[in-house]
């Protein structure tokens, strides 16, 4: 370790800093403790996604709001990120009988979500991370063992399989809801740790282009379908797609087995988007893939000794109805980086703080994206016991 001022002209000490996981959370963490003077490896078990086809099983877009804004800010990113993104200044509700609703997010001012590709985010911070000297990306590496309480890791080269011990100051835990990293910390005592899986699950379908280029709805809105049990919801692409996610129980989507259920589904609940979709996109893009599963995790405290932390999903993740999983793992690399100017890099006390200062908004986000599913698909809709009753009929 050894003393310099960093960038914003305070001495810190310089630590060697692993971060796990290049995902949105770990890269942005990285350029943050990079900022910084840090030492920072980010090392990532797939491949790198700046060049990979296509991201299975991600959600392709999301809503970047003020919290993650403003840790986009904080690093000159914002401006970028907006220039992509496309501003979602209320919800259209597409009614039943397909009529439309409005329903602002802000009646005061123009205030607004932006939806953004995650491809092109997360290749933007991997971009903008590997611009720093003092921060090493490691592509295909798992964190595969070690003893990360006492900042010990095992990673194996994907392709290669041979392995490499890292020794660190700080690991930062930033390898999502599944995290190896936590995987260690579950055993410590004092560690308080909840999964909850929703009987709900998603699955992605895409609206293309209108025949003339453009859109196919208007695109400054977050689109609703809701309907009582169930929901559906359309965000826009800079390609001038929609990016569309049905969610759903499971038992109601083990119940659609051929097309000509898809199409009766999709005629009684969602026939506005059959035309937007197309039938035989449909089709094949439902039958593509089996839903995926959601969960939210609750962890309380975050960190173990002075050696590791966890961030971003691995640490709080949350089902994705209030929009807040990114941009909270956004805010948490806000907290860390004013944590590490109070403490001028004191990892004791800033993990300790982190922890104290974290857990209850974490919580509360939770609880709140877990309501906000029930306000998406029921109560937003004044007569959504018309749409229940149906889906019961159905
Ligand atoms: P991840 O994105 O999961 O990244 C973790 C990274 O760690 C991955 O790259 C992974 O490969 C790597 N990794 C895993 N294990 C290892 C290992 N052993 N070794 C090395 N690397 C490893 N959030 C919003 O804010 N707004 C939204 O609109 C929104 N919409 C969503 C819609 C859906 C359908 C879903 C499912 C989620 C949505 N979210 C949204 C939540 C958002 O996707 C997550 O909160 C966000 O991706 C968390 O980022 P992360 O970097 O913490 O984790």
């Amino acid at each position: 370790k050894y003393s310099t001022k960093d960038v914003n002209g305070a001495t810190t000490s310089n630590l060697n800093i692993s971060i796990v996981g290049a995902g949105l959370v770990g890269s942005l963490a990285a350029i943050h403790l990079g900022k910084r003077g840090h030492k920072i490896k980010l090392y990532e078990y797939r491949e790198d996604i700046r060049t990979a086809e296509l991201v299975i099983g991600r959600s392709i877009n999301l809503a970047l709001s003020a919290r993650g804004r403003k840790a986009l800010a904080e690093v000159g990113l914002e401006d970028k990120l907006l220039e992509h993104g496309i501003p979602m200044y209320a919800r259209m509700i597409h009614n039943l009988d397909e009529s439309h609703k409005i329903i602002p997010y802000d009646n005061k001012s123009s205030q607004a979500i932006y939806s953004v590709g995650r491809k092109y985010l997360n290749e933007i911070l991997l971009n903008a991370a590997e611009k720093y000297p003092n921060i090493e990306l490691k592509i295909n590496r798992k964190l595969s063992g070690g003893q990360v309480s006492n900042g010990e890791m095992i990673f194996t080269d994907t392709f290669t399989k041979e392995e490499e011990k890292v020794s660190s100051d700080l690991i930062v835990g930033c390898d999502g809801a599944f995290s190896s990293v936590r995987r260690e910390m579950l055993k410590k005592p004092g560690f308080n740790y909840s999964q909850t899986y929703i009987e709900h699950g998603y699955l992605e379908l895409c609206i293309p282009p209108a025949k003339d280029g453009g859109f196919k709805m208007p695109e400054n809105y977050l689109h609703i379908w809701p309907r009582g049990k169930f929901m559906m919801i359309a965000l826009p692409n800079q390609d001038r797609t929609w990016t569309v996610t049905l969610f759903m129980p499971f038992e109601n989507f083990d119940a659609i087995k051929s097309s000509s259920d898809l199409l009766s589904f999709f005629n009684i609940y969602f026939a506005d988007s059959i035309p937007l979709i197309g039938e035989e996109r449909l089709i094949k893009d439902f039958f593509k893939t089996p839903a995926q599963h959601l969960v939210a995790i609750k962890c309380r405290p975050y960190h173990i000794s002075s050696k590791v932390l966890l961030i971003g999903d691995a640490g709080h993740a949350v089902v994705p109805f209030y929009g807040q999983g990114m941009n909270a793992g956004f805010e948490d690399c806000s907290i860390l980086t004013e944590l590490f100017t109070q403490y001028d890099s004191n990892l004791e006390k800033i993990l300790q703080e982190f922890s104290d200062q974290r857990w209850e908004d974490a919580h509360a986000i939770s609880d709140l994206a877990m309501y906000n599913y029930v306000e998406m698909r029921d109560l937003v809709n004044k007569r959504s016991y018309l749409m229940r009753k149906a889906f019961d009929d159905f």
